[in-house]
């Protein structure tokens, strides 16, 4: 228990010590109690006697009863200390206790006798009716095996581990407030998000100085909701508006607010806003909103949602009642905006949006120029051509790179860090490990070249095809087994049919090749099919290419669902469109298969050569491609 204490020492909101203390004594106390009452009853039934009803009768005809107690189902009292013996039968009357006072307790079963009260009244006997009162019995049978419950479950959970906390640590919950009274991060270290930085720095204008903004009636943003996907920099643009202003940032992320006790996180909610209005100016940063901002009734998991919807609405509770005024601002990021609850994006909540996409060529070069700030470069380091080589990389990659291309020279004992260190560390970021260790059989590895080469040839074959960069057949990460790298020319954002036309050929390549030269095709091309359909599909359903379905758009993209408030992608046309769609994407990939044949059927003296070097190097870079096909 210690321990765990220890290792929440962050915790600002955990109160352990007073928890701590109030425990032990909390058990001591129930302990001692059942005890007490575990000797009184004892001790009552020791001194005690029972009497069958009938001998407390003739007591009671004899006129030996001083006083009874009736309860509803017994009757308990004293009987007079002389001349038992006259009335029973001397081994019952010797049986019964006296005690020093000359009185002898006495316990009878009650019979259902309606003369009794009659008898005692004419013997003059004391009596006292007693209501039902069984408080004992009742308290054993209810308590103690609830107590026991308790007991045996708390300390189940307690071995349970780290996931689940004890029964007494409900107070203490897995969601950690962190809070830093400065973060240290400037705007300088976030590169290539001009957009986002320039929508934020309004937030920091008004941090700086909330007055200023009070006093001239502006309506402050409550909440701003960046959006983007993961390693984009969305963490480290909400500390730079912290830093940036000099204010506290708070920050909670909503993944661990999924607990076992309702009631947990809307708790801790409750508590952050507090304590950040204590110390406003302020930021709360809620990392992974989507976990706990789910839309309400598509929630997955069972348990976790009742505690996720209440958490939620705290957090809503929390938006509304809080002054803007005082200089609490609430920053968060997700990746998957289309599930939240639309509620969260009403005016007043998360009504400002701020996107952070993907680098592109120039930001990845600024990003890249912001790490390797640290680090030692050799001259023939040209971070721009990096830059070219990683489209697609989010700025966590690119951090990874820089930190990769360190290690690698750090463990050649180079002292600086040049070309070939992030070359390779290039290949590594973009491909995962190389697994050179991996084996695989000589044929999975001709299946591997000659699928490459296929995709190789028909980008080089095709007018608007990116370049390509590298084909390598050395098994990477998990997935691939090798990979034709392209390297466009520039960053793109509007593609022409001719250009998507030739990527789906490229996609089709590996899959053709293989059919080509083995008669047989393997399961390597599920990616590249997949990759096909979905451009083709695209390309019929939105982008208006098909000729036969014109120009109408048959689905909505998921952004423009967020706005909308709708919860899922929906089908807004007839059975009959949808056939007509599938045949469409089947026709455009049909085609291309026709073309893609053609192209690889007309080069298979090449297709062949560049397999074979493959197998032989592993590896074919732009200048040796080139060579290859000049010797045609
Ligand atoms: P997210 O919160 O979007 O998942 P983070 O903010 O945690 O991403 O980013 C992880 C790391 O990636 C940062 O600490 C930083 O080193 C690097 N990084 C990401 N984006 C950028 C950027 N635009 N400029 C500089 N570094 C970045
Ligand atoms: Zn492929």
């Amino acid at each position: 228990m210690d321990s765990k204490a220890g290792k929440r020492a962050e915790d600002k909101t955990d109160d352990k010590s007073r928890e701590g203390a109030i425990r032990p004594f909390l058990w001591y106390w129930i302990f001692g109690l059942l005890l007490f009452m575990f000797s009184q009853s004892l001790f009552e039934l020791m001194t005690t006697s029972p009497l069958a009803y009938s001998e407390f009768k003739q007591l009671l005809h004899a006129g030996k009863v001083k006083e009874v107690t009736v309860s509803e189902t017994t009757v308990a009292g004293a009987l007079k200390d002389s001349g038992l013996d006259a009335v029973l039968p001397k081994q019952r009357a010797d049986a019964i206790k006296c005690g020093a006072d000359g009185s002898c307790p006495f316990t009878t079963v009650r019979v259902d006798d309606p003369g009794l009260v009659k008898e005692l009244e004419a013997a003059q006997v004391r009596t006292v009716g007693q209501q039902r009162s069984e408080w004992l019995s009742t308290l054993l049978a209810w308590v103690l095996p609830i107590l026991l419950l308790f007991w045996l479950w708390s300390s189940m959970l307690k071995r349970g581990g780290g996931m689940a906390a004890g029964l007494f640590d409900i107070g203490k919950s897995r969601a950690r407030v962190h809070m830093q009274s400065s973060t240290g991060i400037s705007f300088g270290d976030v590169a290539g998000a001009d957009e986002a930085r320039e929508e934020l720095m309004e937030v920091v204008e008004f941090l700086k100085n909330p007055e200023r903004y009070r006093r001239l009636g502006g309506r402050i943003p409550k909440g701003v909701l960046i959006v983007g996907a993961p390693g984009t920099g969305k963490t480290l643009l909400a500390k730079a508006v912290a830093g940036e202003a000099g204010v506290p940032f708070f920050s909670i992320s909503g993944s661990e607010f999924v607990e076992m006790f309702v009631g947990v996180g809307a708790a801790r909610v409750r508590d952050l806003f507090v304590q950040a209005q204590k110390v406003a100016p302020c930021i709360i940063f809620i990392d992974e909103l989507d976990a706990l901002g789910r839309a309400r009734g598509i929630a997955g998991a069972v348990g976790g949602y009742n505690e996720q919807e209440q958490t939620l609405n705290q957090l809503l509770v929390e938006m509304d009642g809080f002054d803007t005024g005082k200089g609490v601002i609430i920053l968060a990021a997700t990746n998957r905006p289309e599930i939240l609850d639309p509620a969260l994006l009403r005016p007043g909540r998360f009504d400002r949006h701020v996107a952070l996409d993907r680098p592109d060529l120039r930001g990845r070069q600024q990003i890249l120029q912001v790490h390797v700030r640290k680090v030692l470069l050799a001259t023939d380091v040209d971070l721009g051509r990096i830059a070219a080589r990683t489209p697609g990389l989010s700025g966590a990659d690119l951090a990874n790179l820089v930190n990769e291309a360190a290690l690698l020279a750090a463990r050649r004992g180079k002292d600086r860090v040049d070309r070939g260190d992030f070359d390779e560390a290039t290949d590594r970021v973009i491909a995962g490990m190389e697994k050179r260790s991996r084996l695989i059989n000589p044929l999975e590895k001709e299946t591997v070249a000659f699928h490459e080469a296929g995709h190789a040839l028909v980008a080089e074959f095709r007018a608007h095809a990116d370049r390509v960069a590298k084909v390598s057949i050395i098994p990477r990460g998990i997935a691939a087994l090798g990979y034709t790298q392209q390297l466009p020319l520039d960053d793109r954002y509007l593609l022409r049919k001719s250009e998507l036309l030739d990527r789906i050929d490229v996609y089709l390549g590996g899959r053709v090749a293989e059919e080509l030269v083995f008669g047989d095709v393997s399961t390597g091309a599920q990616n590249d099919l997949q990759m096909a359909t979905d451009l083709a599909r695209h390309m019929v359903t939105q982008y208006g290419m098909s000729e036969r379905l014109g120009l109408a758009a048959f689905e909505q993209n998921a952004a423009s669902l967020l706005y909308a408030g709708a919860a899922g992608p929906h089908r807004d046309y007839s059975e009959r469109t949808a056939r007509l769609i599938d045949a469409d994407i089947a026709r455009l990939l049909d085609e291309a298969h026709e073309r893609v044949r053609a192209t690889l059927c007309e080069r298979r003296t090449l297709l062949d050569r560049l397999a074979h070097v493959l197998l032989e190097k592993e590896t074919v870079d732009r200048e040796a491609l080139d060579a290859l096909i000049a010797l045609r």
